[in-house]
């Protein structure tokens, strides 16, 4: 079983993104061959800043070494350092209608966040995410629900490719998790909680001193009501409830039987406290790990190596089969 997922390296990585995608990935270390990639060149499909991008990538892998990832048990790697993703990637277009990348939420969300240039980076990014993907022949991705439609779309683009150009790749499988599928932002809780999009008091960082999380859980957005239960009318109490479930790994039902009559106040300092019992041990390793940054770029170096070992075998297999450059083999 091979599994592959990737994280953007723009700025903090926030706890959707440690519920929805990280847990997950250091458990399937154990699960099957894991690669995981630092997608620093999604990263420039919306303005950002040159010296950033590359700090935030050491912030991104320190982040995700801290949550566990172990370099021996898994491939860990940035993006940039394999070229085979942006050349799979042009390939691909061929087989990605204009009108699928124009009908995908991220993008018209994104693109209509942007001032000024909405980049053609941002409207390609489902083609590179699918290349990500089908480079490694992964069976499975797992990921946050705001990306289904991504999924569905590589699944579409790896299906076209095969009746097009004959059975080359592997049509993978989504993976969501059943609890922190979709955090929500705790200031606006109808949006999902994001790295390019929300306020600072929205979003729980996981880097986040405890005071500062405990603030950000306090100041949550909730409705009049006082039953801490889930319901349609109550995204900002079942955003809790879901958040509570996630950190303490349990069902929420469970939460909303324990906390029901307690009072909003006094659950939200609840989940507070939780939140900063399961993100200290991550703060704390991170810490340990940031500051050597020769050692961090080492680890993405092998993990780019072992990478590109297999990434340049299915590229092989596609430009033959595509008829692009000379039989594989002969030249
Ligand atoms: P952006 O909003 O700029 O796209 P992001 O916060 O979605 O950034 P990504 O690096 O794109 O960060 O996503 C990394 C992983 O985190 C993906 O698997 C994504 O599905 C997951 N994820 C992102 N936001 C959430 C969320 N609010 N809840 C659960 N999972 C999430
Ligand atoms: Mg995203």
């Amino acid at each position: 079983m091979r599994i592959f997922s990737g994280i953007q390296p723009t700025g903090r990585k926030h706890l959707g993104n440690y519920i929805g995608a990280i847990q997950q990935w250091v458990a399937d270390q154990d699960r099957g061959e894991a690669i995981y990639c630092i997608v620093d060149l999604h990263a420039t499909s919306v303005p950002y800043e040159p010296d950033q991008l590359r700090a935030a990538a050491y912030d991104t892998a320190a982040t995700l070494l801290a949550a566990g990832l172990d370099p021996e048990r898994c491939i860990f790697f940035r993006q940039s350092d394999v070229h085979e993703h942006t050349e799979l990637c042009w390939l691909l277009c061929s087989v990605t209608a204009w009108g699928e990348l124009n009908r995908m939420t991220q993008f018209k969300e994104k693109s209509g966040a942007q001032r000024d240039l909405v980049s053609a980076g941002l409207f390609l990014y489902p083609v590179l995410q699918a290349a990500d993907v089908l480079a490694y022949r992964a069976e499975e991705v797992p990921v946050g629900d705001d990306q289904r439609q991504h999924i569905e779309l590589m699944r579409d683009i790896a299906e076209r490719f095969n009746a097009r150009f004959g059975e080359t790749l592997v049509v993978p499988e989504h993976r969501i998790p059943t609890v922190g599928a979709r955090i929500m932002d705790l200031q606006s809780p109808e949006r999902k909680m994001s790295t390019t999009g929300s306020v600072e008091q929205g979003t729980v960082y996981v880097l986040d001193e405890p005071h500062a999380v405990l603030k950000k859980l306090r100041s949550a957005v909730t409705d009049s009501g006082s039953e801490v239960a889930r319901g349609p009318e109550k995204a900002g109490i079942s955003n809790l409830i879901e958040i509570m479930a996630a950190v303490q790994g349990r069902d929420p039902a469970e939460v909303e039987r324990q906390f029901g009559g307690a009072g909003y106040g006094a659950f939200k300092q609840a989940v507070g406290e939780a939140v900063v019992e399961f993100l200290t041990p991550v703060r704390e390793r991170f810490g340990a790990l940031r500051g050597n940054e020769q050692e961090l770029e080492q680890i993405l170096e092998r993990g780019a190596q072992k990478a590109r070992a297999i990434a340049a075998e299915t590229l092989a297999d596609v430009r033959t089969a595509m008829g692009v450059g000379p039989v594989r083999g002969r030249r």
